[in-house]
């Protein structure tokens, strides 16, 4: 039942560790934590917190606080903020400043940590606060859609949402938790409801008949079949990394999910030691090679085995396979090419327009959805691939099936030097490879990155090379 919140030992401003009060927070963040701390390690910089968990009442005297003007820090009124659902923190920003914030949101972003403010400027106020909003960035979407109206913003909608699934009260939801939580898992689990509001409605109604779900069994029933589902769709928001992560490690290398499809193998690491990338590749791929001595090998039973499935020590996914060729999306492809071809993409704009395959560099990842949940990466997430002398950077834009991996759109394609629609119009129902190389980014989409599908090509271009700059620019760990 609930998010569980994981006392976390980390090194704090306050001349040592977090005291305990506020050292909470929800796995997925822990793990987000310490992964992020092993990065900035690694340049030379750390992971230091002035804040974490905030309850109830510390919520309330820090909004006090600012209102009495004893604290000139915006601190919301308790159900406002995600401090409240252990997804948030504050850093210590001098140990920062070296990197620069321009360079450390695109690194923040890899471990799925937003920042609150709209642009990277240090001296503005809370540009220490970060927030690993999980799967209440869905919530969050929802309220941007307009699909209810019932709070100041998105985010604050958000931030209910989060509260709430720590079992914590929220005012605005509410004396009823199991109501409220059931609300939220519904519009997590993609039910139109309406309002988050902590009644139980005819569309929440419905909306659980629709998931098979008995809207007249008791509310702890309810909720406990909302929890399961909840579980399946984002396990690492229910299940602690590993069993012996030390605090000061990089839990992400460790996260060995029961839910999971597929499992972190040890015996196949002896084939990290004989793959080598195509040389042509070499160039574009630099310091990444050497990374991928500290990789871990993920087993698969893919039709087409991968010749190398790992996930590199700082959490990015790094496949090196063909690529199928996907023409989803693109209102060409109705009547020719692929007789799997659907007009619709998993990722969608706002308006519900598809990708269009033949205008959108987009990977395709296998279902179940959990499948790549189990690596933190979600539908709009970045990736940076390579062909030979090519360097193109994705979108995961759309699930395939689940015994396929390695598929790219008509315009991936293009950008890696393969043409497949013909000067007549015609699509070449082809492939290619072997030998393509994608280094998927977790956590690095973003909701308004995709307003429309223009801002969407915009940002791929944007955004990935430097999510590629700053992962090459890690240097290499120790092998001890
Ligand atoms: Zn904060």
């Amino acid at each position: 039942m609930f998010t569980p919140l994981k006392p976390i030992k980390i090194d704090s401003i306050y001349n040592g560790l977090l005291p305990d009060r506020m050292a909470k927070c929800t796995p997925d963040m822990y793990a987000a934590i310490f992964a992020l701390k092993s990065r900035l390690r690694s340049l030379n910089s750390d992971l230091v917190l002035s804040d974490l968990f905030r309850s109830y009442e510390m919520q309330f005297q820090a909004h006090a606080d600012y209102v009495s003007g004893k604290k000139s820090a915006y601190s919301p009124p308790p159900g406002g903020s995600m401090h409240e659902a252990g997804r948030a923190f504050d850093l210590e920003l001098k140990l920062i400043k070296k990197i620069g914030l321009t360079a450390f949101w695109p690194i923040a972003a890899t471990f799925g940590l937003k920042p609150i403010i709209n642009r990277p400027d240090i001296g503005l106020n809370e540009a220490w606060h970060f927030d690993c909003r999980g799967s209440h960035q869905l919530v969050y979407d929802y309220y941007v859609a307009r699909n209810g109206d019932n709070f100041a913003s998105p985010y604050t909608a958000m931030a209910a949402s989060a509260i709430i699934s720590i079992g914590q009260k929220v005012d605005a939801l509410g004396d009823n938790v199991l109501a409220g939580y059931i609300q939220s898992g519904l519009i997590r689990l993609g039910q139109n409801i309406g309002d988050l509001d902590g009644v139980i409605g005819p569309r929440a109604r419905a909306a659980l008949t629709a998931l098979q779900i008995d809207p007249s069994a008791p509310i702890d029933t309810i909720a406990d079949a909302i929890d399961k589902k909840l579980q399946e769709k984002f396990p690492t928001e229910f299940f602690t990394p590993g069993t012996t992560v030390a605090a000061d490690a990089a839990p992400s290398r460790l996260i060995v999910n029961l839910h999971a499809t597929a499992a972190v193998s040890t015996s196949g690491q002896a084939g990290l030691q004989t793959y080598r990338p195509d040389p042509a590749t070499l160039q574009n791929l630099g310091s990444i090679v050497d990374q991928l001595q500290q990789a871990t090998v993920i087993s698969n039973s893919f039709v087409n085995p991968p010749r190398l499935l790992a996930r590199l020590q700082s959490g990015e996914l790094y496949l090196d396979s063909n690529l199928e060729l996907d023409t989803d999306g693109w209102p060409g492809g109705g009547d020719q090419g692929d007789p799997d071809w659907q007009a619709s993409t998993s990722l969608e704009c706002p308006n519900g327009d598809a990708l269009n395959a033949n205008e959108a560099p987009y990977f395709v990842l296998p279902l179940p959805t959990t499948w790549a949940a189990q690596f933190g990466i979600s539908l709009g997430d970045y990736a940076a691939v390579f062909y030979k002398q090519f360097l193109a950077y994705a979108v995961f834009g759309d699930y395939g099936p689940k015994n396929k991996l390695g598929e790219g759109s008509i315009e991936l394609l293009r950008q890696l030097g393969q043409e497949r629609i013909k000067n007549n119009g015609q699509v070449i129902n082809a492939g290619m490879g072997p030998g393509v190389i994608t280094i998927v980014f977790p956590g690095s989409g973003a909701a308004a990155d995709r307003t429309s599908q223009a801002t969407l090509l915009t940002m791929i271009n944007q955004k990935g090379p430097a999510l590629l700059g700053a992962l090459k620019a890690a240097p290499v760990a120790n092998a001890a």
